[in-house]
């Protein structure tokens, strides 16, 4: 016993008492984020139920599980307002699974399956490439699951795909993030909690900025607060004005309604609301999209980690 004080006095406090501490923060790398785009893209448009979401979704797995992430799939069949009822599959990859404190990063996987802001009434059928619409999410959550592949903060973190987010109708309550309102409902892992969320939607698109979305303000203003600490910090605050912006209807509010965290949206619109112009059309591909962008969130969503 006496043999041991001296070792004993060398470990600081927490390691005694907490667990091993944080990891140093990792640097999210936008050159990997832009690949992850292009491989995205590659797949082709990926409307619920498609073969190509599917392709997606053993993609989205096997990269999770590259990273080191428990990887667990939820089937759910949805009815979207067009077409026949489908299977949805959300994917959540968990890392640090047994740790209790966590935090939820989530963005939509699929793609709208019509081109509904297109003027050419043909075009319209079409399904959009949506690659900032769905793929700069995607690509995000993926970067950071490299990111935490070597090194890891306090909290435990999961990266949550939503499947059927975009085939809703614009004056159809309930018609989007299909999805998200299953999972939210019934998570996987059953009777999951987290700390707050923060929920990514067209996050890589050139000069984009993200003013504070309306529900994200009045309903999760401490994750606004973390996230633009976190931004100034970085010296990034340029990409999260400190400015309002009007109510969007996106995955946020239905994780908030159904697991009662805060949830922010970090998505791209202007003070107005108005969207990216490539938004619901064949334009959006990746020629708009910016490595810099996708590096100022993902390094700001990283500290946010590394500061719980
Ligand atoms: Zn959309």
């Amino acid at each position: 016993m006496r043999r041991l004080w001296p070792l004993l006095l060398l470990l600081p406090a927490c390691e005694l008492h907490c667990g091993p501490k944080a990891g140093p923060l990792p640097t999210f790398d936008a050159n990997h984020a832009y690949d992850l785009i292009l491989a995205y893209e590659k797949l082709g448009p990926k409307p619920v139920g498609s073969e190509a979401l599917a392709r997606a979704m053993t993609w989205i797995r096997q990269e999770l599980e590259t990273s080191g992430a428990k990887v667990l799939v939820q089937e759910v069949k949805v009815r979207p307002p067009v077409g026949p009822e489908v299977m949805a599959r959300n994917v959540i990859g968990q890392f640090d699974p047994d740790k209790k404190e966590r935090v939820l990063l989530s963005a939509h996987y699929d793609t709208r399956p019509f081109a509904d802001e297109e003027r050419d009434p043909k075009k319209q059928k079409q399904a959009v490439p949506g690659v900032n619409d769905g793929g700069s999410g995607t690509a995000l959550l993926l970067g950071l699951a490299r990111a935490l592949k070597h090194s890891r903060p306090n909290v435990g973190v999961d990266l949550l795909f939503l499947d059927a987010e975009d085939a809703g109708l614009p004056h159809q309550a309930g018609s989007y993030c299909l999805g998200t309102q299953a999972w939210a409902k019934n998570p996987v892992p059953a009777g999951y909690r987290a700390r707050f969320g923060i929920n990514f939607d067209m996050v890589g698109r050139i000069g984009a900025t993200f003013p504070i979305e309306g529900h994200s303000g009045a309903r999760a203003a401490s994750v606004v607060a973390k996230v633009h600490a976190a931004a100034q910090a970085l010296d990034l605050s340029d990409y999260f004005p400190r400015q309002s912006a009007p109510f969007i209807i996106d995955d946020h509010v239905y994780l908030m309604d159904g697991l009662g965290i805060p949830v922010m949206d970090i998505i791209h619109l202007t003070p107005e609301g108005r969207f990216p112009p490539e938004w619901h059309t064949l334009q959006d591909t990746s020629e708009f999209i910016s490595r810099d962008v996708l590096k100022a969130v993902g390094q700001t969503t990283l500290r946010v980690l590394w500061n719980e």
